[in-house]
This record gives C-alpha cells, structure tokens and sequence, in this order.
C-alpha cells in the first residue's frame, strides 16, 4: 500500500492534470476540495437491547453538473478523509463518461458482518434521516458501496419516501428490480471493464481472440469482467481472491470457477489449476490484467514484476501513483478507473432516469447504451491523450476536471 492517505493521493492527481489546463486560479482552488462535508452521530437500538452511537458521512464534491451520485460503504475503516477522496473520484468519473452529475460519497463507521439484518436495517434507515436534508432525487442520489446492496438501497428509498410523503424512486440507485431498479445493473461495471479492455488491447494491436488476461478478485466486477472476456475469446489463464489465486495456461472456465466460489467460498480448490499467490498471480505473463479487489494492490514493490501488456483498472485505485509511473515508464497501456469501471455509475444513471419516466427499459437497451456511452467516451479520451501525448489516465481527468469546471462558469459564483 502507499505511504499516503487516499485523499491526498486524490489531490495529487488533481493538482498534476490541472497543469495541462487554463483554469483559473481561484476555479482550480475550488474544485481541489468538496463543496459540502456533513458528519452525523446517530443511534441505533441492538438486538440486545442497548443503544449503540455510530458515525456516518456524506460529502458533496460539486454539483456544477447537477445532482450528487456516489455509493454509501459500510466498514470499520471509513474515514471522512477517505470519502472526501471517493467524491471527487466520482465527480472525476461521471463527468468522464459524460453524465449529468456531481461526485459524492457516503459512509458509515461500522461493521456489518458482526450485525443482524435487523440492524442494518435500523442503522441504514436512521442514517437515511440524518442525511436527508442534502440527499434527494435531484440533489444527490447514493448508491452501493463495499458492504452495502440492494437491500439497503430497498431500505434508504422506502426510509426517504416515508418521510417525503410520496414514492421517491429516483433517490438511489442500485435497488432490485421489483422497487425500481434497472436491468442489467449487476453485470454493467464488468461490461464497461470488457469495452474498454478490448479497446485498448485494439490500440496496442492485440488481437483478443486468444489473448491471455489475468483477474484478480473474484467478486462482483471481476467474475463478471473474467466471464465476459472469455465470450469475447479471451483465454482466462488465472484468478484470485482474498484466499489466494489459481492458475491453468491452457485457460479457465470462468463461469464455472464463479459456480465454485460461490459453493465453496473461494476460487481455490477449483480443480484442475495450481494454487498461486496474489503475489504470483500479478507478475503472470500476459496480455491483459484486472485488478479488481482492492485500492493499492499494484504499489511501488510489485509494479516492476507486472508483465501484462494492457490493464484496465476494475477496481477503484487499484495502482498507487509510484506504480503507475514505473508502469507507464514500462510502456504497458492502462485503462484508469474513471474509465474502466465506469460502466456501474452509467447503468445508476441509466436506473434514475427510468425511474423518473416510470418507464423500464429492456436488459437489451441497457447493455447497448452502455456500450455507446462508454466507446464514446474511451474515443474521447484516447483522442486527448493521443493529442496532448499523456497517459489515458492524465486524459480522462483533463477531460473530467474541464467539464466540471466549464458547468461551473456557465453557471456562474452565486451570487
Ligand atoms: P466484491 O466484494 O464483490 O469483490 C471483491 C473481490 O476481491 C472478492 O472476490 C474478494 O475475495 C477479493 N479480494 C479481497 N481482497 C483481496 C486480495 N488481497 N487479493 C485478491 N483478491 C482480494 O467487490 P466489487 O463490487 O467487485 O468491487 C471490487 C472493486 O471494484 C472495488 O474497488 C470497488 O470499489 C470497485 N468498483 C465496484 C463497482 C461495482 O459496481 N461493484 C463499480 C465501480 C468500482
């Protein structure tokens, strides 16, 4: 892991792309810290039958572009530096793939898999009410996070609708399907990952037909990722998860590692593959790499063995700045987060709109909007990036930080 906290890890690579624009200097101050920062203290009565105090977060980055969107995680490790750090990732991202939205983030210090379903639901539904003065359907719209689903989001619509007095669908995103959620929400974070990976593998003249690609985690966005790869002709020579890894070079069934992870727990055991390390799973020759389990997996003292020609970033902040540098030194081409999983927050923003309409959309329409949204915008900032001679990753916050700050003049300082 890095040495440096997430936000000011944030800031850095804010202050870096901001060198490549004309903003002003009172903008670019601006935009280098969030617009609101709300802290709530609130209780929760226990199955025990005692009150427990816990503190929860949400912070605004901006609203130029309209409506907060960020996930609500539930860990003992939430920080407000920490989701000060998420919202403007957020903010970076929706204006990345060019929707009408701010960045935010929300959190709540706790840990859900020492409590009850029941108290989460009291927990969820009190931090609801405390947050609600800021959240709202045209204010700002949470969504999952680590820890949290669609349960929760089933929890915080119906918490707001009760107090608002009318059903206010559009308030998060993420929720089943049943409760105005949209299809194809599971599987969009994976599919943008898949676009934009076969994209730049395009760019590095990679044909993926037989290409090798590597994923570590083996959750939502990386089983999901690895699946989909594979129907496009990938062979998928090794995977991990928080047990450890394994690895066949004639190619995984990926479908049927997910089917026994999820009987027995982890991706190791599967047959036929030899038990690896998270370690060794990285340093693998290969065409293609997905990190998708944690922030800082790739750091200072592994980035020198990562052999992969192409990484699309699945998870959030999978490299630290130290390794993204000795990689781009390396010359391997690397899909940034912002870009690579930003097919989640689409499908979100896909959702909020048929909500809003009270009109569903087939699984169909989805995925092929998702598709435009996402090729139009890896075009745009591969045009940057090839017009400035940056990395992808200094492109898309060139992009992002130029849209944000152009909402903000053409709105104008209030007052
Ligand atoms: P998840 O909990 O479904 O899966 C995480 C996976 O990582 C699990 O298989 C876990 O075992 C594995 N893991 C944990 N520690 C590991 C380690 N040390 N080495 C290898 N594997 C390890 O989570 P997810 O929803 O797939 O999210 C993964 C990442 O993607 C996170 O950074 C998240 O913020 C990001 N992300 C998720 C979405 C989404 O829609 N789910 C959208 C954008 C970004």
């Amino acid at each position: 892991m890095s040495e440096k906290s997430v936000y000011q890890i944030a800031v850095e690579q804010y202050d870096h792309a901001v060198r490549y624009l004309a903003l002003s200097p009172g903008l670019a101050e601006m935009l280098r810290q969030p617009k609101r920062e709300l802290t709530v203290h609130f209780p929760v009565k226990m199955d025990d039958g005692s009150v427990r105090m816990f503190t929860g977060y949400r912070v605004q980055h901006s609203l130029a572009p309209g409506p907060g969107k960020g996930g609500v995680r539930y860990h003992p490790a939430v920080t407000l530096d920490e989701v000060k750090a998420l919202a403007m990732w957020m903010c970076w991202k929706c204006a990345v793939v060019n929707l009408p939205y701010g960045g935010a983030k929300g959190g709540v210090i706790c840990d859900p898999k020492h409590m009850s379903q029941g108290e989460l639901e009291r927990l969820t539904r009190r931090y609801t009410a405390e947050i609600s003065c800021i959240i709202g359907p045209m204010t700002d719209i949470p969504a999952p996070d680590v820890n949290t689903n669609s349960q929760t989001m089933a929890w915080m619509m119906d918490t707001y609708s009760m107090h608002s007095g009318e059903q206010a669908l559009a308030v998060v995103t993420g929720k089943p399907v049943e409760v105005g959620g949209s299809l194809g929400r599971v599987e969009a974070t994976g599919r943008g990952v898949v676009i934009t990976a076969l994209e730049a593998l395009r760019v590095k003249g990679i044909d993926p037909q037989g290409a090798t690609a590597v994923v570590q985690g083996y959750g939502n966005v990386g089983a999901i990722s690895a699946y989909l790869l594979q129907d496009e002709g990938l062979k998928i020579i090794a995977v991990s998860d928080s047990v450890g890894g394994i690895n066949n070079p004639l190619g995984l069934d990926a479908r049927n590692v997910l089917r026994f992870k999820q009987q027995t727990g982890s991706v190791v055991g599967y047959p036929g593959a030899e038990v690896i390390t998270n370690e060794q799973l990285l340093a693998l020759p290969c065409d293609l790499l997905v990190p998708a389990a944690l922030e800082g997996a790739i750091h200072r003292g592994n980035a020198e063995t990562i052999q992969a020609r192409v990484i699309a970033e699945g998870a959030n902040g999978p490299l630290t700045p130290e390794a993204d540098e000795i990689l781009e030194c390396k010359g391997v081409l690397i899909v940034p987060d912002v870009l690579a999983n930003a097919g989640g927050v689409t499908v979100s923003y896909f959702e909020w709109v048929q909500d809003l309409q009270i009109y569903y959309w087939t699984e169909a329409e989805v995925n092929a909007r998702l598709r435009e949204h996402v090729m139009r915008s890896f075009n745009e900032i591969l045009a940057i990036a090839r017009e400035k001679g940056v990395s992808l990753r200094i492109a898309a916050y060139i992009k992002a930080i130029s849209r944000v700050a152009r909402a903000i003049e053409l709105r104008g300082i209030y007052p």
